[in-house]
C-alpha cells in the first residue's frame, strides 16, 4: 500500500479529500446547523455542498438564485418544500431540482431532519457564514441559538447569488405527486426515492436524478445502489470532478492508491486527475453525487441497460464494456487497472 495520506479536513485549495460524517465548517442559525462539506476553495470553483440539519418548525425564507443551480437530496426526516409555487412533503431519498430563477423555501416537519444542498455558480455557502455563527457541535441545538437580522439577509444577497422574496408561503398543504420523471429540459421538479432515469450496470442501479438536459450540461446528479460486490475498474478523468457521498451501507474507495472505508455521511471529493475506484461492501449500499461537468452521462447509458423498477434486481444485468469501448474517445475515462486490488 502507498503511504500517502488523504486530507481529512476541508482544504483551502482543490485536492482530493475525505470528510467523515459531521466534519466540515459548521454554522448555527435558529435551531438549524449548516455543515459546509465542499466550497469553491476545496473544489476549485467547481461545486459547493452543505448539509442542513434542524428540528421541527425550522424554516428558510422564500428565495431564488439568479445563476446557481441547486440540487437537494433528503437524508433524514420530513421536509415541507415549496418549489415554484407547489408544496411537497419530502422524506429520505427524495430529490429536488432547482434551476436558476425558481422560487423555493422549506419548513422542517420532523424532529430530526437533514438534507444535502449541492450547487454550482452561486457562492451559496457564504449564506450560512453570513446568517449563522460558528458552531462546534455535531447535532442541531434543542432551542434556537440565534436569529439573523434583516441586515444579515441583505449582506447575504450582496455576497451570494440569492434574492429573498417577500411573498408568504402557505405551509401545511402539499402535493403527493404520482410517478414523476426527469423532464427533458431545464425545469424545476421533485423525484421520489427510487425514481429518476434508471440504468442497471451489472448488479448496481444508477439513477440519474439530474441529466445534462436538466442542467444545460453543467452537471449530472447520480444516486447509485447495489449489494456487496466487486470493485469497479480503477480509472481517472481528465476533465470532470466526481463526488461520493455515502448515504447507506458501507463501501471501500481508493483515491490515488489510498484505501478508505466510507460509511453513511462520509464524503470523498475526487477532482479531475485523481485515480479512483469503489466497491460496495454491504448488501444495501447507496452513494449519491454531483458530477461536474455533465459530460460523463453517456458512460452510464453505454455501460448500462434501462431499468423499469425502482430497486436493484436479484439477478445482475449485463455490463456493456463493449459499448463503452466503442465510444471511449468521447468519454472522459482513462482506465488504469481492471481492479484497484491488482495494484497491491
Ligand atoms: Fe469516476
Amino acid at each position: 500500500m502507498m503511504s500517502v495520506s488523504l486530507i481529512t479536513e476541508l482544504p483551502e485549495e482543490k485536492m482530493p479529500y475525505l470528510l467523515r460524517s459531521g466534519d466540515g465548517r459548521k454554522y448555527v442559525f435558529g435551531q438549524q446547523v449548516a455543515t459546509v462539506i465542499a466550497d469553491f476553495k476545496s473544489t476549485g470553483d467547481v461545486l459547493e455542498l452543505t448539509t442542513i440539519s434542524g428540528g421541527k418548525g425550522e424554516t428558510f425564507p422564500l428565495h431564488r438564485h439568479k445563476d446557481a443551480f441547486e440540487s437537494i437530496y433528503v437524508m433524514e426526516g420530513k421536509i415541507e418544500f415549496m418549489l415554484d409555487g407547489v408544496n411537497y412533503l419530502l422524506t429520505a431519498g427524495d430529490y429536488v431540482h432547482i434551476p436558476p430563477g425558481i422560487a423555493h423555501a422549506y419548513r422542517m416537519a420532523g424532529h430530526r431532519n437533514r438534507f444535502a444542498s449541492y450547487s454550482i455558480k452561486g457562492n451559496l455557502t457564504a449564506i450560512y457564514e453570513l446568517l449563522g455563527k460558528p458552531y462546534p457541535y455535531f447535532e442541531h441545538p434543542t432551542t434556537a441559538m440565534n436569529s439573523y437580522s434583516e441586515n444579515q439577509l441583505t449582506e447575504a444577497s450582496n455576497r451570494a447569488d440569492i434574492v429573498f422574496l417577500q411573498d408568504a408561503v402557505q405551509w401545511g398543504k402539499y402535493n403527493s405527486p404520482e410517478e414523476s420523471h426527469n423532464p427533458r429540459c431545464v425545469a424545476p421538479y421533485v423525484l421520489e426515492n427510487g425514481e429518476g432515469d434508471r440504468l442497471l450496470t451489472g448488479d448496481q442501479l444508477h439513477r440519474i436524478l439530474a441529466t445534462q438536459e436538466n442542467t444545460n450540461g453543467e452537471y449530472i446528479f447520480v444516486a447509485s445502489d447495489g449489494p456487496k460486490g466487486e470493485p469497479i475498474v480503477e480509472h481517472f478523468h481528465n476533465h470532470h470532478t466526481e463526488t461520493f457521498f455515502c448515504v447507506q451501507g458501507q463501501m471501500t474507495m481508493w483515491a490515488n492508491g489510498e484505501e478508505v472505508k466510507l460509511f453513511p455521511g462520509d464524503f470523498l471529493h475526487v477532482p479531475a486527475g485523481t485515480l479512483h475506484s469503489y466497491r460496495l461492501d454491504s448488501h444495501y449500499t447507496k452513494v449519491v453525487g454531483m458530477l461536474v461537468s455533465g459530460l460523463f452521462e453517456p458512460f452510464f447509458r453505454a455501460l448500462g441497460e434501462p431499468h423499469e423498477t425502482y430497486t436493484f434486481p436479484t439477478e445482475p444485468g449485463p455490463l456493456r464494456m463493449d459499448r463503452v469501448m466503442a465510444i471511449i474517445d468521447e468519454l472522459d475515462l482513462n482506465v488504469v487497472a481492471k481492479s484497484p486490488l491488482d495494484r497491491k
